[in-house]
């Protein structure tokens, strides 16, 4: 292939595996082999020898630590800037060792490690990476970017969205997702975010030829402040936005809630979780107003609206917490009865909510066998990154998790 350069570099260490030189090639490698990450490494053959260990915890981890290559669905810049920027943000991982060295890789998604990076197994080493190649990204990463501008910033300014499967397109402002369905019928839009996630609500309108009024109707996973932003003005529009009965009084008062513990003092002791919080109340998280919602989700009654989804009540969040399961697509939107990033921690992988923001764990745990037994593989959850890996095993996660 003319992508990669089939010399061996002598002083280097490292197998024998093809040289990438430039960034625009291994952008047209990246273009032909969807799937590829990145890892900085002593090499695959040590890597083979010796098992991961997270060093903070002394847990064996379930794969090696990557850094994926493939742009997001979001990224509409050449591609070689974002491989400057993914490359650069992670080079201090071979500044700290000389004989670490930064290879292409592929392997089957196993988990996440400690900071949410990919775990792979079954890895297939592909390519090195050359020092020039790495040198060529720090000045482009440099030259075209704001290097350095905080995610602070970016979260309040962000209007991402991107297609998680064929129709189901998820919103993501300040680490909380909603997702807009689109089928032949229409369009329904399963919780409402935050107040600041419309303009990336406006965006992806933009981009499929539609208005806000041609959404057919919001469902609602629970009444909180952060799934409940946008709904009183697509109502105002003339959007019907149902949820479940015992979270009615909810999302008309969104602030009402009382969870297990204050969260204040739970922040306190759980400092990962601020930044997150920080983030939502940049985005509007404490100026929502409540929605005068239909109580027309039921469960096991599947909702009347594009993609008719199964209404599954799974309390312990809220007592009216209810997760949508899209049979057809093998869907489940989990809302927040399982999330991979708990917003009040800070802490990655499927689990349910802190006691920070739960009305009753112990509830919210007996839930989890509802939502196993719909058999989804795709599992879009109300914060934190889509779980690909079947229901069954995020909910076995979120149980060793357990309560917390
Ligand atoms: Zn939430």
């Amino acid at each position: 292939m003319s992508a990669v350069d089939q010399t061996t570099e002598a002083k280097r260490p490292g197998p024998d595996l093809p040289r990438v030189l430039r960034l625009a090639e291994l952008a047209a490698l990246v273009r032909a082999t969807p799937g590829l990450h990145v890892r900085w490494s002593e090499g695959p053959d040590r890597d083979a020898a010796r098992t991961s260990i997270d060093t903070e915890s002394g847990l064996r981890l379930p794969g090696l630590s990557v850094n994926p290559l493939d742009p997001e669905a979001w990224w509409t810049r050449p591609w070689e800037d974002w491989l400057a920027r993914q490359l650069s943000q992670y080079r201090h991982l071979g500044d700290e060792n000389p004989d670490r060295y930064a290879w292409v890789l592929r392997g089957e998604l196993v988990g996440r490690g400690p900071d949410c990076e990919p775990l792979l197994s079954d890895v297939e080493p592909v390519a090195l990476l050359s020092g020039e190649l790495l040198r060529e990204a720090e000045e482009r990463y440099r030259g075209a970017f704001d290097a350095g501008r905080g995610p602070e910033d970016s979260a309040v300014r962000a209007t991402a969205w991107s297609e998680d499967r064929p129709g189901f397109f998820r919103l993501t402002v300040a680490d909380t997702n909603c997702y807009l369905v689109r089928t032949a019928d229409g369009a329904t839009l399963v919780d409402a975010g935050l107040p600041a996630t419309g303009r990336a609500l406006d965006a992806l309108l933009r981009h499929l030829g539609m208005r806000r009024t041609d959404i057919d109707a919001v469902i609602l996973t629970h009444g909180h402040f952060d799934h409940v932003g946008m709904a009183r003005s697509l109502h105002a529009a003339d959007v019907p936005v149902l949820v479940h009965e015992r979270d009615q009084r909810l999302a008309r008062h969104p602030y009402s809630y009382r969870p297990a513990r204050a969260r204040v003092p739970y922040l306190i002791s759980h400092p990962g979780g601020i930044p997150v919080i920080g983030r939502m109340a940049l985005a509007g998280a404490l100026a929502v107003r409540g929605v005068a919602a239909r109580a027309d989700a039921v469960d096991g009654v599947r909702v009347d609206a594009p993609g008719r989804p199964m209404t599954i009540h799974t309390p312990g969040h809220t007592d009216g917490h209810c997760a949508y399961l899209f049979p057809d697509a093998g869907v489940l939107v989990s809302g927040d009865a399982l999330v991979t990033l708990d917003p009040y921690t800070g802490r990655c992988g499927p689990q349910i909510v802190a006691d920070a923001a739960t009305s009753d764990a112990g509830v919210a745990l007996r839930s989890l066998e509802r939502l196993a037994g719909t058999g989804a593989d795709l599992v879009l959850p109300g914060h934190g990154e889509p779980w690909a890996g079947g229901i069954s095993r995020a909910v076995a996660s979120a149980l060793r998790v357990g309560r917390h």
